[in-house]
């Protein structure tokens, strides 16, 4: 026996006939298209921009390009396929911004406003062409944008994406017709940002799972490109952080402070220690978990949270930064915020007692 569950039984996550329509008209007008995402680009912005570049190309027949704030870590790199061209400002500024001015049209994927796109904001808020804003963050910065898709009540990026596409007259509804580069894409984005199912899972994000695998994805392939490919090193730097760097505040609060001396004497890389903010909520008595990583002259911060604390409210009220609400980031500066690395322990126990007290 089969059991069929109607579309309309799932929350069609706020996307409009009418914001279709114009989306693709823009599309269909469109000759030169930047599709972009946030700075430091995770799976879910790395499999959303990549899913959309490659049906615009492979569908649609548009010169799309991804262009971002900066390099894809090594461990996410294998998401961007090769069929999809990548320009990152890190490596290539000049590039980015003739890119960015060359644009007739432009969708931003992953991220609120073009605040998130960091070195990228300025030449994005200069463009004269249509932005279209695809997002799962609270807070979109509306005015901004031609199109708006945005709610927070879905897994990723990814999935949002993939409703989208299915509206497209062209998909009509078909998981089939998305290129299968698109497909699996979006897949993989929608898997790293619900931590392989086990966050912000929604009806809709195990329709669109076994949509996509009856499509023909390889999710035994998604995996262990996701999960089975690192490098010993993130083992052991993980393993060392968790024993000896881990500190549980007597309010709940597990902080790891991962120094630029233990980063580099493990050889640790960007993205290496990705999923380690996640294993101090396994404690009983955590209810948030920081992790912050030493940069040049600041801290990076993830934030994780149990339900009834709230990540986004703390990252927003010490880290100058937002993001979910049980999983957000930010910044801690010195000497604007701390004097100096040495004095962030302290910093961290007052956040305890503000946030958990
Ligand atoms: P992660 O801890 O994985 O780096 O980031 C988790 C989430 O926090 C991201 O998906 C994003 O929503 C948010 N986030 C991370 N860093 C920042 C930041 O600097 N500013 C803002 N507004 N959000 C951030
Ligand atoms: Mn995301």
């Amino acid at each position: 026996m089969y059991f069929c569950i109607a579309k309309e039984e799932f929350a069609l996550y706020g996307i409009e006939t009418e914001s279709i329509r114009t989306l693709d008209a823009l599309l269909e007008r469109a000759g030169t298209v930047t599709v972009t995402a946030h700075t430091h680009p995770d799976g879910d912005a790395l499999g959303s921009v990549s899913a959309l570049v490659a049906y615009l190309r492979e569908r649609r027949g548009k010169d799309a390009v991804a262009v971002l704030p900066d390099s894809p870590a090594a461990t996410v790199r294998f998401i961007v396929p090769d069929s999809v061209p990548l320009l990152c400002h890190d490596t290539e500024p000049e590039a980015c911004l003739a890119r960015i001015a060359a644009s007739d049209l432009v969708v931003l994927l992953d991220g609120n406003g073009f605040s998130r796109t960091e070195s990228l904001q300025e030449a994005f808020e200069a463009s004269p062409a249509p932005i279209i804003l695809i997002d799962h963050h609270v807070g979109p910065e509306r005015e901004r944008f031609r199109v708006v898709f945005s709610t927070p009540d879905v897994s990723s990026a990814s999935e949002l994406l993939y409703y989208i596409l299915l509206e497209l007259p062209d998909i009509d509804g078909d998981p089939g017709r998305l290129p299968a580069a698109s497909a699996r894409a979006l897949l993989t984005g929608m898997t790293t940002d619900t931590n392989n199912f086990s966050n912000s899972v929604y009806p809709g994000t195990f329709r669109m799972a076994a949509e996509l695998l009856n499509a023909g994805v390889d999710r035994d392939a998604v995996l262990a490109d996701l999960y089975n490919r690192y490098r010993e090193n993130r083992v052991r730097v993980m393993g060392y952080l968790q024993h000896e760097s881990m500190r549980i505040t007597p309010e709940g609060l597990a902080y790891i402070i991962a120094t630029r001396d233990i980063l580099d004497r493990f050889g640790a890389e960007e993205g290496e220690t990705e999923g380690l903010v996640n294993i101090p909520l396994s404690i009983d008595r955590v209810k948030m978990s920081i992790l912050l990583k030493e940069e040049k002259d600041h801290f990076r911060v993830s934030i994780r949270s149990k339900k009834g604390w709230s990540a986004r409210d703390c990252a927003t009220a010490h880290f100058h930064g937002g993001g979910h609400e049980n999983a957000s980031g930010g910044k801690l500066w010195w000497p604007a915020d701390i004097d100096g690395p040495e004095e962030a322990a302290a910093y961290l126990e007052q956040v305890s007692r503000t946030c958990l007290s």
